[in-house]
């Protein structure tokens, strides 16, 4: 009944061994946090979960499929329900892009465009994320501050109605008078719809706040998990 099972999962880099025989599960509405050193392999983990790099080995398990061996045709349609949020609260999106269109390109890539409803969907998840779309929408990402910036990235990453967020050190980049409330946004949704939460995070206080469940990885191994 997981929503996301790692089993045995093996990154590689040529000859270089990022991520070794790896396994967790993770259930609806928990958070995961995958804390440890820098180089140690939790990045190259989120990466391979989400198969934006194909794992060497093992297999993960997303929401009853098996993903490792299925070709990029057969994964298109399951993407959408794993959502990355990354560090760079500017990198995911478009510099010359607006927020409005940063937060209805899913919608147009995923064929779920309506003209019709399709604006007010888009001013629906800036609202979620606290953004104004009359205020904010019609703005290019330098004009945010990277607070506002994450929080698009997260309505991006909503607007693809995701089961499962991988968030790779999502407040690390920002003001830290600003971090608690990107974090109160993320635990305020994660109730809400009922999210899974891999949540990478080096800050340890952040952690026991935030985490159902900690895994400490070290040297490209899972050394324990603790509740
Ligand atoms: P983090 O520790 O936050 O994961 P890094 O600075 O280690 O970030 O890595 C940033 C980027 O550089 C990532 O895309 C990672 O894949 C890449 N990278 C890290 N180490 C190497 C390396 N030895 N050779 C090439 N690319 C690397
Ligand atoms: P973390 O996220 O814990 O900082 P990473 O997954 O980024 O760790 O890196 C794990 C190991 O893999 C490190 O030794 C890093 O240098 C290496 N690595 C990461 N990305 C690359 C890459 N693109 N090319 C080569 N080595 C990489």
């Amino acid at each position: 009944d997981d929503l996301l099972d790692v089993r045995e999962l093996v990154v590689r880099y040529g000859s270089t061994v990022a991520v070794d025989r790896v396994s967790f599960g993770l259930r609806a509405g928990e958070t995961l946090a995958l804390v440890g050193p820098s180089g140690c392999g939790k990045s190259s983990t989120a990466t391979a979960v989400l198969q934006l790099r194909r794992p060497a080995g093992g297999e993960v398990w997303f929401d009853g499929r098996e993903l490792t061996g299925l070709d990029e045709r057969a994964l298109r349609p399951l993407r959408p329900a794993m959502q990355p949020v990354f560090q760079d609260p500017y990198g995911s999106l478009s510099p010359r892009r607006s927020i409005r269109d940063a937060v209805a390109e899913p919608l147009r890539v995923q064929g779920r465009w309506d003209r019709a409803t399709g604006p007010a969907r888009v001013a629906e998840l800036l609202a979620v994320v606290g953004l104004d779309d009359r205020v904010h929408g019609g703005r290019l990402p330098h004009e945010l501050s990277g607070g506002q910036c994450q929080r698009v990235g997260i309505a991006r990453a909503l607007a693809s109605e995701p089961k499962l967020l991988v968030l790779d050190e999502p407040v690390s980049a920002l003001d830290p008078s600003v971090r608690a409330g990107v974090l109160n946004l993320l635990a305020d949704l994660q109730e809400k719809l009922g999210l899974g939460f891999l949540f990478i995070c080096h800050d340890m206080a952040l952690v026991r706040h935030f985490a159902d469940r900690t895994a400490e990885m070290r040297a490209g191994r899972i050394e324990r998990i603790s509740v």
